[in-house]
């Protein structure tokens, strides 16, 4: 096992540059998720960390060593795709044994490491099939299998779980981290889906547009996000956010005065972040309509227009709500965010400041 060191990392392909100066130190052992939209740059810096793609700027170090000029296969890295990319006429156990045939190791040993990797992923009886004859989570785990029996120092993954259904997904996702509570291998696992970021890692990476917006545990960035970004990127439903002005310690939402958080000084145009669980009925809320609501037994979504702007409240308890009805909700003040006109949140002096990039 190792840890990762991703210092003033830069990428360029051609005149376009795509990275602009990450840095994240990954702890030994450490499951770290990067996540943001489509496009942000996620999987060009696993890709760099497995030296699939070479680096326009910084170092990366795996261990002590930097790997900016190691080829792929002398980094001690196994990396999962989207797509599986198993061979069709191999059977599962030479599926997985395949790199250590290559890499020359004696046959008994690839025996024993398949043997034992089938094990831990329940494919000890499939090891003789073809892949065509195993379902999408079974090819899955096959694809796993070949990163564990190589027993690197640092597992990749990108989006292994995409190509699976929304049920079968949610069930890989436990396997994988029942398969890092075990193993304990350094693992950094791309993703555009919060939830599975947010249900996975120890440490949560969130980029936008090739930079790093924060580093957290997923509860740091749920509850205390740096910025508009990340406040309505972690989180479904998303946070809502409500333009106002900000003036003598009160804010001002459409006529209606919702005190600052204490310890927390603004003017001018900001804008009150709350989360959907966080809204409160009281007879001196925020008037607002009802659009649609939403029940799935557990809880109850309401989607809402308070002056022209979206909200969603999600209710626990059941209300008899119906669309066009008009209901008061008060944010909870323990749960107020504020955000500068800059889309930063302010924070009380006394609050930790966040671990930026
Ligand atoms: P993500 O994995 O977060 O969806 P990528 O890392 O694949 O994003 O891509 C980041 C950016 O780099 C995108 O704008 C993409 O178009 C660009 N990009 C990726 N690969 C190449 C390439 N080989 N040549 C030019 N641009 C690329
Ligand atoms: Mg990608």
């Amino acid at each position: 096992m190792a840890n990762v060191t991703i210092r003033d990392v830069f990428k360029s392909y051609g005149a376009v540059q795509v990275l602009h100066g990450l840095n994240v130190e990954i702890a030994d052992g450490e499951f770290v998720a990067l996540v943001g939209p489509s496009g942000c740059g996620k999987s060009t810096l696993l890709r760099m960390i497995a030296g699939l793609e070479p680096i326009s700027g910084g170092t990366i170090s795996i261990g002590p060593r930097v790997v900016n000029n190691l080829p792929p296969a002398e980094r001690d890295i196994a990396m999962v795709f989207q797509t599986y990319a198993l061979y069709p006429h191999k059977s599962v156990a030479e599926n997985m044994g395949f790199a250590l045939k290559v890499a020359g190791t004696d046959k008994a040993e690839i025996k024993r490491r398949v043997t034992q990797a089938a094990e831990i992923l329940s494919l000890t009886e499939y090891l003789d099939r073809k892949p065509r004859h195993l379902s999408g989570g079974q090819r899955q785990r096959v694809a796993m299998g070949r990163a564990i029996v190589r027993d690197p120092q640092v597992f990749l993954f990108d989006e292994p779980l995409s190509n699976l259904d929304a049920k079968l997904r949610i069930q890989m996702r436990t396997e994988i981290k029942e398969l890092h509570q075990r193993l304990k291998t350094t693992t950094v696992f791309v993703t555009h889906d919060q939830i599975e970021a947010m249900t996975l890692a120890d440490r949560i990476v969130v980029m936008q547009g090739g930079v790093i917006e924060q580093i957290g545990s997923p509860l740091e960035l749920y509850d205390n996000p740096a910025n508009e970004f990340v406040a309505t990127f972690i989180g479904a439903p998303s946070m809502n956010l409500l333009e106002g002005r900000a003036a003598g310690g009160v804010i001002s939402l459409g006529g209606t005065d919702v005190a600052l958080p204490p310890g927390i000084i603004a003017s001018g145009d900001v804008k009150l972040g709350i989360r959907p669980e966080h809204l409160i009925l009281s007879d001196k809320g925020l008037p607002m309509e009802v659009k649609v609501v939403e029940p799935t037994g557990s809880e109850t979504m309401v989607f809402l227009n308070f002056h022209g702007q979206d909200v969603t409240a999600v209710f626990r308890e059941r209300h008899a709500f119906e669309a066009g009805q008009t209901v008061h909700l008060s944010p909870d003040p323990a749960h107020i965010h504020i955000f500068d006109a800059a889309g930063l949140r302010l924070r009380r002096d006394a609050q930790k400041e966040p671990e930026h990039a």
